[in-house]
């Protein structure tokens, strides 16, 4: 392993005391943690296929849980949309998940065979997501909101075999396709009741069937295991494949950036559809013996605090858009509810403004901490720690393990470091286990990712002078206007400070004179009425906190911003849009209300 690039921070910078905990945070003493850390180190917390097979993720997340003490521990709780409730120890998860593979088995679907599931968040897509890595197939689940040409192509690209979904998703969405679709042989159909559709297997008689032992053939850590759409946020969705090895990032990970302890009950709000609902959302906490909620419906603030309260939910792991929608709801519906079981918030997916730090102090009494990462490098790489400072607005610390970096790509493709304080490209040295390996036949899209040893996020970001990470923005929405760079969250962060903002979004428009003018496109808070004195009011209020050369110059008000389905604002869209330009590719758009 190469020498830590990263400079230790330049304090000590464990600044709360242990006794200010209700557990012992798990990540104590960041920079001896850092000096002491291997990834081999952290292989050996796994159990590995029994006989030295090698190293299969859903080995680790359930069969050695099902074979010992936690075997009747809950693993899965599942709360249905109207009310439901199941639950799936980890015996029975195993013998489910054996049961899957074995089905694939008997379909002939093996080692590599691209096995996708377009479900709501149901028991079965689990069952599906784990018995297919136990069977040595990629998994690669999709949104099930998406409409029939993003599921098309995706299916396309990734040569699904097989495909897990539901009789109404078939019905509305897939049957039409399957003349397109010569690779996919077998569709397998939740539910429906009756028999299933006509070139379909139902799962229920298919699980039947299957006996529910089945031994995990042996697996080399380089063995092809999840496969992973981006976000599309900035351009069409991305494929990128991880493999089993992932599993080691993903259970260190957690343990630092999660804090997960035995006894923790897990929610992870994100959909398996992006890549925090399965990092995250399946393997790290099952693969920690955790109990995690499930939670089949969308966003609702009053379900969500009530889940908190009535699930004992512990360590929660959700996203800045959802935060935005709680503050926008009002702090009344927290107040109403118990949720002293809550020790650890984290988020993803943004940059966590810091108003919403402050929000969590102030209404769940908890900072949330940020992370980021992305699709590509497969689990978390920078994060605010439990028992580290939490300083509002950066995305915290490299996790032991991580070397990250600012570089500038110079001519002739040269790399050169920055130092503290300077905006740049933030960049990681490759060599974490849960590095993608592939962009599916974008082989030169994938070459070009990497430089001069490094990895290349296209994220912009800077590090302060005690090793802190703070986002500056895509490198595609970074605003240039009269020769300053301006990154659109800076903008958007002072925006939400004001009282009537709940959203913000803040783009580059075209101008003659300064290059590019910062327009932001704002929603208000409930009881709030867009008008000219409003919008003065808020201009005047961004000039005092930013100064006039970066405070937005137009606002435009709208009833929300314009999102991918797993919550990024999606400036490229409101750009096209303010140009006149062709939308570009919109399938993780969530419908605008
Ligand atoms: P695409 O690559 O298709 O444009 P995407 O980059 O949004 O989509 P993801 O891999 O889901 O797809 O998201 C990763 C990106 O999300 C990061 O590169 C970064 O821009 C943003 N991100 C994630 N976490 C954070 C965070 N904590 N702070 C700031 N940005 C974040
Ligand atoms: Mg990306």
């Amino acid at each position: 392993m190469t020498a830590p690039l990263d400079p230790m921070p330049r304090f000590h910078p464990i600044v709360k005391h242990r006794e200010q905990f209700r557990v012992a945070p798990n990540l104590l003493d960041y920079c001896a943690e850092r000096a002491r850390f291997t990834w081999a180190g952290a292989r050996q917390r796994l159990d590995g296929l029994p006989d030295g097979r090698g190293l299969n993720i859903a080995h680790e997340a359930v069969d050695r849980h099902a074979r010992g003490p936690l075997r009747d521990r809950v693993a899965i709780r599942w709360r249905g949309r109207h009310g439901a409730v199941r639950e799936l120890s980890y015996a029975a998860l195993a013998a489910e998940t054996n049961r899957f593979a074995n089905a694939l088995r008997a379909l002939g679907v093996g080692k590599g065979d691209a096995v996708f599931a377009l479900a709501g968040r149901i028991p079965e897509l689990y069952v599906a997501a784990l018995g297919t890595l136990k069977n040595t197939s990629i998994f690669c689940p999709l949104f099930a909101a998406f409409g029939p040409d993003p599921i098309r192509q995706r299916l396309a690209l990734g040569r699904a075999r097989v495909l897990i979904t539901t009789a109404a998703l078939y019905e509305r969405k897939i049957a039409a396709l399957r003349d397109t679709l010569p690779q996919l042989e077998h569709v397998i159909v939740v539910g429906g009741g009756g028999a299933p559709p006509p070139g379909t297997h139902d799962w229920a008689s298919l699980l039947e069937r299957a006996s529910d032992a089945f031994t995990i053939p042996p697996t080399a850590p380089e063995d092809a295991a999840l496969l992973h759409f981006t976000s599309g946020t900035t351009g069409t969705p991305k494929g990128a494949l991880h493999v089993h090895e992932a599993i080691v990032a993903h259970h260190a990970t957690a343990w630092y950036a999660l804090d997960f302890h035995p006894d923790d009950r897990f929610w992870c709000t994100a959909d398996p559809g992006w890549v925090t609902g399965t990092s995250y959302g399946i393997v790290a906490p099952l693969a920690h013996g955790l109990t995690m909620l499930v939670d089949e419906s969308d966003f609702d603030a009053e379900r969500w605090y009530a889940l908190l309260e009535e699930e004992r939910i512990s360590n929660w792991y959700t996203a800045p858009t959802a935060v935005r929608m709680l503050m926008k709801a009002g702090p009344e519906l927290a107040r109403k509810r118990d949720l002293s079981a809550l020790r650890f918030v984290a988020s993803v997916g943004e940059p966590l403004n810091p108003e919403c730090v402050v929000w969590g102090q102030q209404t769940l009494g908890l900072a949330i901490h940020d992370n980021w990462w992305q699709t590509e490098t497969g689990g978390i790489m920078i994060a605010n720690c439990a028992a580290l400072e939490v300083r509002p607005g950066s995305m915290g610390l490299p996790l032991p393990g991580i070397d990250a970096a600012i570089v500038r790509r110079g001519a002739g493709g040269a790399i050169e470091e920055l130092g503290a304080d300077q905006e740049g490209e933030l960049a990681l040295r490759p060599g974490w286990p849960s590095m993608f390996r592939a962009y599916l036949d974008e082989e030169a899209r994938y070459r070009k990712c990497f430089a001069g040893g490094f990895y290349l996020s296209g994220d912009l970001a800077r590090r302060d002078r005690d090793g802190w990470y703070w986002f500056v923005g895509r490198a595609d929405d970074v605003i240039k206007s009269a020769g300053h760079l301006i990154g659109p969250f800076e903008v958007e962060s002072a925006l939400l400070e004001h009282p009537a903002v709940a959203e913000a979004a803040v783009i580059g428009k075209p101008d003659p004179v300064v290059g590019e003018l910062v327009k932001a496109y704002v929603a208000l808070r409930r009881g709030f009425e867009a008008s000219d004195a409003l919008r003065k009011e808020i201009t005047g209020f961004a000039r005092k906190r930013l100064g006039a050369a970066v405070a937005p110059k137009e606002i435009a008000f709208v009833a929300s911003v314009p999102k991918t389905r797993s919550g990024k604002i999606l400036r490229r869209l409101l750009r096209a849009r303010e140009l006149g330009l062709p939308e570009g590719d919109v399938s993780t758009l969530e419908e605008e209300r």
